[in-house]
């Protein structure tokens, strides 16, 4: 088995930096895409059965065509809505629900769009977790780290180790040999709740039992986009793993993603005094001095 090395993390997250742009770009294709294929469709079902309608009652054409003009007002306005949304950074006045509008009207049409187009599902799911993710990071609430949960796929764990961790992440015998260790050290060092699930069935559990009010997540792009679906509408901010060995195997994510995220979203009261020293950092050598003392000359520069 392949090792976990601090490369392939910070390869992935240069990679992610620079394919942000390209899957805002390809959402906002695929959203005015679904657009058009739905306003395309109700302006056919408003045409054809016109005729037919006026046989069972005279007013029938009139009422039916208020109920698909106030259809395609609303798919038009959602459309513009959302591309506004994304592009300026802020919500219309009367799109303050523009996540659920994204997550239930547009991801499934997205999906059929893109797949007229040619487009990977992956790719389709990817623009719409980082949309997700810039709805979600729009200033607002601030969170307690015990209001916020960190929210692991069990292919993070080496496959080789057979600790069970779904019932308790201590379990974790801390051996460094995968990303839980270091996800831990994290966990403690923010003191947010740290749980892996084997699946959505198990996820779902989780959330129920700790009702947090901020998930950050982090899976494959298919289970992230599932679980913001499923989550709807507690705020899921979602991170992509990194996968070396192919998907669900030996998974790695970078921690500094996901150190940023967590004080991005809280509050900075609760903020400890220093930030995460890596455990990947200290053994690669990366820090020749303490972590304190690292601490002291970043603070210093
Ligand atoms: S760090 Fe924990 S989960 Fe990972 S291999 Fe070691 S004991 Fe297993």
């Amino acid at each position: 088995m392949k090792e976990l090395k601090l490369s392939t993390v910070q390869a992935f997250d240069r990679e992610d930096l620079e394919a942000e742009k390209t899957k805002k770009r390809l959402f906002i294709g695929l959203v005015a895409g679904a657009g058009t294929v739905v306003v395309l469709f109700l302006l056919l079902i408003l045409v054809i059965p016109l005729i037919g309608l006026a046989n069972i009652h005279p007013w029938a054409p009139y009422i039916f065509s208020l109920l698909v003009g106030v259809l395609l007002f609303l798919v038009i306005g959602a459309t513009f809505g959302l591309i506004f949304s994304i592009l300026c950074g802020r919500s219309l006045p009367l799109f303050s629900k523009i996540r659920g509008i994204t997550i239930k009207l547009f991801l499934p049409l997205m999906t059929l769009v893109g797949k007229m187009f040619g487009i990977s599902k992956a790719k389709v799911r990817s623009s719409f977790v980082k949309v997700n993710n810039d709805l979600v990071s729009r200033p607002g609430k601030q969170f307690k780290p015990q209001e916020m949960l960190l929210l692991m796929p069990h292919c993070l764990q080496r496959s080789t180790c057979e600790m069970r961790l779904t019932y308790s992440i201590n379990n974790c015998k801390r051996c460094g040999k995968c990303p839980i260790d270091n996800l831990l050290g994290l966990s403690e060092h923010y003191n947010i709740h740290l749980a892996v699930a084997t699946g959505g069935t198990i996820a779902r559990r989780i959330v129920v039992q700790r009702r947090p009010k901020l998930i950050l997540a982090v899976a494959c792009e298919r289970d992230l986009a599932s679980g913001i679906q499923d989550t709807y509408p507690l705020p899921v901010f979602g991170i992509m793993n990194v996968r070396p060995n192919g998907p669900c195997l030996d998974t790695n994510v970078s921690i500094s993603a996901l150190e940023n995220a967590i004080r991005q979203f809280m509050d900075p009261h609760f903020y400890p005094e220093k930030k995460y020293v890596s455990l990947d950092t200290i053994r690669l050598g990366k820090t020749k001095s303490s972590p304190d003392k690292e601490q002291k000359t970043t603070n210093t520069a």
